[in-house]
């Protein structure tokens, strides 16, 4: 069975090599050398001006919003994995959900001012699959409204937009570090931002509310980076070029082969985005084929793919969230979340397999 994803692992010795020194040390966690390290190169490939690192992608969206001290609204996308909206909802606010441009489902900026209320805080979007979002004009909207921008940035690590990374843009950004995300410490996360004093905010909220003086002054909790997991982040860290360099030719071969494929479209490169290659999402137009994304999912499963309905269904779809609040009509996302699969990709995935899937897609209504 071929996999969406399979995590990216450096040599067992490299990683041996560098773990040896916590036996010596015997400091395994709260902010030691190699997360101190890690925070450093991460920061700077990011463009972060200020960055810390944490346990989670889901808990640097938390801490985010909680260094902010926002309350009320904010508008963000439902066209997304269920940590971004659950991170609003855990954190007291209310989502208010945007429809999301087509072209590269992302928030569509367009749409976000019928949304602000006097209760909006904030504006959420994500730059989902590493396609990154309408930057300039949704800097425009909340400077107009006094709104913060947290950019749930999690798919973008190792990405850069007109030059620099995406640590670069927003009020923060947030990013996974998980072992299924194309730059990984097995579990792990980071947020980024440009003011100092929000940063060492970030740094008390993830150790329980106690400052660098040993104060407790915020109602903080438990989310630090062990060191155990910052020096796989080093490890990896080393590899990423070559690993994106890697993904970048399997969805080139995806993209050769798919063009013109009856019912099956890609998106389009974004200007002035350098990709990381996270994802490989492709939509499926039954009118064309005479089947669904659910068929041609389950006709590739039974070949031995696996892929993905990713994001399907929309977060304001979900179970636990009926009732709970208003939720807008977002038509554009809902017909995305219906027609998306995202395909097997990462650094080793054989060739063949890739050829396999295509020739599969492209034998589809005939
Ligand atoms: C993976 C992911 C998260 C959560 O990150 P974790 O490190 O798994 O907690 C948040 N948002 C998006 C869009 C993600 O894909």
């Amino acid at each position: 069975m071929i996999y969406v994803t399979k995590s990216s692992l450096p040599e067992f010795d490299e990683y041996a090599a560098e773990i040896r020194d916590i036996w010596e040390s015997h400091r395994l966690t709260n902010m030691g050398p190699k997360y101190e390290l890690l925070r450093e190169k991460l920061g700077a490939l990011l463009s972060a001006e200020q960055f810390e690192l944490v346990s989670n992608g889901h808990m640097a969206i938390e801490l985010a919003l909680q260094a902010l001290e926002l309350e009320g609204e904010v508008i963000t996308t439902p066209f997304t994995f269920a940590s971004t909206t659950h991170a609003i909802v855990h954190c007291g606010l209310t989502p208010v959900f945007c429809d999301i441009d087509p072209a590269d489902c992302t928030m569509d900026a367009d749409k976000i001012e019928q949304l602000i209320t006097p209760e909006t805080a904030a504006i959420l979007p994500v730059h989902v699959y590493g396609r990154i979002c309408n930057i300039e004009r949704i800097a425009q909207i909340a400077e107009k409204h006094h709104l913060k921008v947290i950019y749930d940035a999690a798919h973008a690590v190792g990405e850069t937009y007109k030059g620099k990374g995406p640590g670069a843009y927003g009020d923060l950004s947030t990013f996974s570090f998980h072992a299924t995300k194309v730059f990984s410490t097995c579990e792990g996360g980071g947020v980024s931002c440009s003011s100092a004093k929000i940063k060492e905010r970030l740094y008390t909220l993830q150790n329980f509310g106690i400052n660098m003086n040993a104060e407790v002054v915020d109602i903080g909790l438990n989310s630090k980076m062990s060191e155990l997991h910052a020096a796989m982040g080093l490890c990896n860290l080393r590899h990423l070029g070559e690993m994106i360099e890697a993904r970048k030719k399997r969805v080139e071969l995806y993209q050769e082969n798919l063009k013109d494929c009856p019912g099956i479209e890609m998106l389009q490169e974004q200007e002035h985005v350098v990709s990381n290659y996270a994802y490989f999402p492709i939509f499926v137009h039954k009118e064309e084929i005479g089947m669904d994304r659910d068929q041609v999912c389950a006709l590739l499963y039974e070949k031995g793919f696996f892929a993905r309905k990713y994001f399907y269904p929309l977060t304001s779809e979900f179970p636990c969230y009926q009732g709970k609040f208003p939720i807008q009509e977002t038509p554009v996302a809902h017909e995305r979340s219906v027609q998306v699969m995202t395909l097997p990709l990462y650094p080793d995935l054989e060739e063949e397999n890739i050829m396999e899937i295509c020739r599969i897609l492209r034998s589809l209504g005939k």
